[in-house]
């Protein structure tokens, strides 16, 4: 088969999907663990497994092509710089960025909020304005507002999260003040799966004169990603969550920002100019926001990862993620004192859960030894965990290579686990 599948039906019961062959192009999915058993991989939201595919891309740029980019006029460092830039134009088509020098290279959604954080601060806000984050923030979007309140005097104001695990939009409306100046928020819960309607949030946030920075780090994976449409200012993912390698990731920023605001950290491949008696000029953007030698194998897995989760469409994975959350929400409700936390409308492939009479570590360390690899614990987002009164939950979450034949031997693993621990 080609691997490729034909569903544009939520409520279609088997979707068609060539799941085998998805499934051979990744390596560690032939993995055994404990007893040979064979590996249940449900911690997509916390990292993606990688493709052939993109190994293959990495591997072949150290052995051809390994040269330093936007330095030397040999050979080997046109190569690279070009597949660097190919790789930056491909991450704008992937946003439908309007121009590829609104894509900043990163370490990753967290560098990218923090790059955000600290320039926006630094730049557009006084002590004593506003930002709003939401309740459902990872910590890589507070804690970097936390510290710039520490040392800038600005005021963080939050957005409470709803019984079901969604954004109380009253609210939001209601924390706008004059002092608004940013609105930072999630477009998908990592803890809780619930997709924020992020339109309607940059239209409000616009509306009261206001920018809006979105953390993407959930979103990217699961569901097509258009900055225009959703007329956000900034757009932060990771690669890794996406198939591709760890170490790398993006910053949309529209452009007018990036021209506007001010570098973040310094170094080489951001100056146009330095000088110690007559100052030093900065490079345009993007390079403007990249100093030093950036991932550039990671930026060419990231670019060959971003193909192959192409060559199958967002539609499609989003479509079959939706499978497996309606399959697995099914089969867990009918264990006994389970409790999902968030049954948001709009929800992600990830299913947070907690168990009546068992902690969420034993769980987790129990169906390890099934083979069942989930995440247990805070998620990085113990303020919404707070919120409905706990410190931690398992997750599960899915990606395009998990079967129904998985979602099986993850609900009897668990319903095992329960009778142990209980
Ligand atoms: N934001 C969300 C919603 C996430 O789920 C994550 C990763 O867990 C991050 C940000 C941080 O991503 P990274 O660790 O790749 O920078």
């Amino acid at each position: 088969g080609t691997g490729i599948m034909q569903i544009h039906d939520f409520t279609e019961q088997h979707p068609i999907l060539d799941v085998d062959h998805v499934r051979q192009e990744f390596p560690i999915l032939g993995r055994r663990l404990h007893d040979n058993r064979p590996l249940v991989y449900l911690d997509n939201a916390a990292t993606t497994q990688t493709p052939q595919t993109v190994l293959d891309a990495m591997d072949d740029y150290y052995h051809r092509m390994n040269a330093n980019i936007h330095r030397g006029i040999h050979s080997l460092a046109e190569e690279a710089t070009q597949a660097f830039e190919n790789a930056r134009k491909h991450v704008q088509r992937f946003l439908n960025a309007a121009d590829s020098r609104e894509i900043v290279f990163t370490r990753g959604a967290t560098e990218s909020l923090n790059l955000v954080a600290n320039v926006f601060v630094r730049s557009e806000m006084r002590p004593g304005d506003e930002v709003i984050v939401s309740e459902m923030e990872h910590h890589a979007n507070i804690v970097p507002w936390q510290l710039l309140a520490d040392t800038h005097g600005i005021v963080i104001r939050v957005i409470p999260v709803t019984e079901q695990g969604e954004l109380d939009m009253a609210a939001y409306r209601a924390l706008f003040s004059e002092r608004t100046k940013l609105v930072a928020v999630t477009h998908v819960s990592n803890a809780l799966g619930t997709i924020n309607p992020v339109a309607e949030l940059a239209r409000i946030a616009h509306e009261r004169g206001a920018a809006i920075v979105v953390d993407g780090a959930q979103a990217a994976p699961h569901q097509p990603v258009d900055v225009q449409a959703l007329d956000v200012d900034f757009y932060a993912f990771s690669a890794h969550k996406v198939y591709g390698p760890t170490g790398i990731g993006a910053l949309y920023g529209r452009l007018d920002w990036l021209e506007q605001l001010p570098p973040w950290q310094g170094g080489g491949e951001m100056i146009k100019r330095v000088s110690f008696d007559r100052g030093t000029t900065f490079a345009d953007p993007p390079h403007k926001f990249e100093a030093g030698t950036p991932a550039i194998a990671e930026a060419i897995g990231f670019d060959r990862a971003l193909q192959w989760v192409e060559r199958y469409g967002l539609d499609v994975i989003s479509d079959w993620e939706q499978h497996l959350l309606l399959n697995a929400t099914e089969q867990l409700q009918t264990i006994d004192g389970l409790r999902i936390i968030g049954n948001a409308e709009h929800k992600a492939g990830v299913i947070s859960f907690v168990v009546d009479g068992a902690h969420a570590q034993d769980i987790g360390l129990l169906i390890d030894q099934l083979g069942v690899a989930i995440r247990t614990g805070h998620h990085c987002a113990q303020p919404v965990l707070r919120r409905f009164g706990l410190e931690a939950t398992c997750r599960a979450s899915f990606a395009l290579y998990n079967t129904p034949a998985e979602i099986d031997t993850f609900v009897s693993a668990l319903r095992r686990v329960i009778d142990m621990v209980r």
